[in-house]
């Protein structure tokens, strides 16, 4: 009864205040990071690694354990966050070959215009302007993890030391600075973990004393799903460059051209300290690796483990800086009305399926974390199994800001499952589209229907429809399509994907081949 009050009385503040901000308009501060698979999230039940922080957010606030992307890769995503909207009505589908139009809707506009202090920092990688922040200093494109560039208004800046730790920096030097009397919005936007995993000096030596527990689906062949899985381009085994993803940094005699392609550029920008601290970590292992180089499946066992622990490493320093910025918040009184949240713009794979990289529709790069804490609104220890999408947080956070929500934004707000997590009045199934082809990865142009016990994925371009019961067969290891048992699920399934591509308006498909 206290709680249907409470959520009436919220709706009338929030209906009174659409033109206007309330007294009480919570402060927003959006941690969000690149890559991070829920894998490797203490709050999502990682077996590998800790992040004691992160799942400070989830147990004082909620975890949603059924969190997922509308295209699974960097700048999409981000644009999907930005407008909540999926990415044929944003107008951004892949990196690189999009510029983001910072003129249309975004909800820090809409803050911003309301009264909110609006800032951004760190990864941005729309190749635009940002729009609607009061202040902003981002990377270039995929910035860098060592003596990064940022570039704000006022131009460019070469800062010294380890980007996450700067990122963090830049946001609490922003919130010192800030007028206290009015709300802020905060997106704190880190790099890390994104490819090339290059760990801060301080933690190069975790995890060195022992084994990263192995996916179970390390060595999948990829046999009984559709074919293009055998022609990707991101596997453990074959698609890592010794110098660039794997730090070995001298002439590996046995490697192929493909596998000695590159450099590492984070080694390049190192002081001449960075590179002897890195160096007095890599060099006695790297000689150990060459002196006895292990072959075939351990060699993959290596690869993986090298791979993992400066990924884990990466997180490392993710997990102390937002830290950071709950301790800013403890000690400045701000605990009780800012909305926490920890998110990453889509997942990643730490091995299963053989792979590194997203892309897929498959659970580990189609999850994308999200924990979040808001005292008084949120109980704390909450779970929730809706399925949520990226194209909700824009309309989540402008109605926690008592601002309207235009009909054009695809999302829904979350804030009725803040206050009921097990409310039926929610979407049963999520919509996916991953839109660029071919290129570096090979992995081709597909969308879906996701629900809470199957997904249907269409390759469209070559390959139709894989099935997958999710109960059943939670890797994603055979698909069902073409099995007569599975004929009425697959019937509704393609009814449901109609159905979501006519709500959100997707245009006819265009079939493209990969490259
Ligand atoms: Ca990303």
């Amino acid at each position: 009864m206290r709680r249907c009050l409470a959520l009436t009385l919220f709706f009338t503040v929030a209906t009174a205040c659409a033109v206007g901000l309330a007294n009480d308009s919570p402060n927003i501060v959006f941690i969000f990071t690149d890559d991070h698979a829920c894998q490797s999230i203490g709050a999502y039940g990682s077996k590998i690694n800790r992040t004691p922080n992160i799942d400070r957010i989830a147990r004082e606030g909620a975890v949603f354990v059924n969190s997922f992307c509308a295209n699974s890769i960097c700048g999409p995503s981000r644009a999907c966050v930005l407008t909540g909207k999926h990415s044929h009505k944003n107008g951004f589908y892949s990196n690189g070959r999009n510029k983001f139009d910072g003129g249309q809707f975004t909800f820090p506009q809409v803050l911003q215009k309301a009264g909110y202090q609006t800032a951004l920092v760190g990864k941005w990688h729309l190749n635009s302007d940002p729009t609607g922040f009061d202040h902003w200093e981002i990377l270039p494109g995929q910035g860098s993890y060592y003596n990064p560039v940022f570039i704000g208004k006022e131009g460019r800046r070469k800062i010294d030391g380890y980007c996450t730790t700067i990122t963090t920096d830049l946001a609490l030097d922003w919130l010192k600075q800030r007028d206290s009397k009015k709300p802020f919005l905060l997106m704190c936007q880190h790099k890390a973990p994104h490819r090339t995993w290059a760990p801060e000096l301080k933690h190069l030596n975790n995890y060195a004393d022992r084994d990263i527990p192995e996916p179970s689906t390390l060595f999948d062949n990829w046999d009984h799903r559709s074919k293009t899985l055998a022609g990707n381009a991101m596997s453990i085994d074959r698609h890592f460059y010794y110098h660039y993803d794997l730090k070995v940094h001298l002439p590996v005699p046995f490697a192929t051209n493909r596998e000695t392609r590159l450099k590492d550029g984070e080694y390049g920008r190192m002081t001449m300290e960075q590179k002897r601290v890195w160096d007095a970590a890599f060099l006695p292992r790297n000689k150990a690796f060459l002196d006895d180089p292990p072959t075939g499946k351990d060699l993959v066992r290596w690869k993986y483990q090298r791979y993992v622990k400066n990924y884990l490493r990466c997180i490392d320093s993710v997990d102390e800086n937002v830290g950071r910025v709950l301790d800013y918040l403890d000690e400045n009184n701000l605990v009780e009305n800012t909305i926490v949240i920890y998110s990453s713009d889509q997942g990643f794979y730490l091995g299963e399926h053989g792979w590194y990289d997203k892309r897929w529709m498959f659970e580990e790069s189609l999850k994308m974390p999200f924990v979040i804490r808001w005292p008084g609104r949120i109980q704390p220890g909450g779970r929730c199994e809706k399925l949520i999408q990226n194209i909700d947080y824009a309309p989540t956070f402008l109605d926690a800001a008592g601002q309207e929500i235009p009909d054009a934004v695809q999302g829904r707000s979350l804030l009725p499952l803040f206050n009921d997590p097990k409310s039926n009045d929610w979407r049963e199934a999520v919509y996916y589209h991953y839109y660029e082809h071919g290129g570096e990865h090979q992995v081709p142009r597909h969308e879906g229907v996701r629900n809470a016990r199957y997904k249907l994925i269409n390759f469209y371009s070559n390959d139709g429809y894989n099935l997958f019961d999710l109960q059943i067969d939670p890797n994603e290891l055979s698909d069902v399509a073409a099995n007569p048992k599975y004929s009425a699920v697959m019937k509704s399934m393609i009814a449901e994907l109609n159905r979501l591509r006519a709500s959100y308006d997707v245009p006819e498909l265009t079939a493209v081949s990969a490259n």
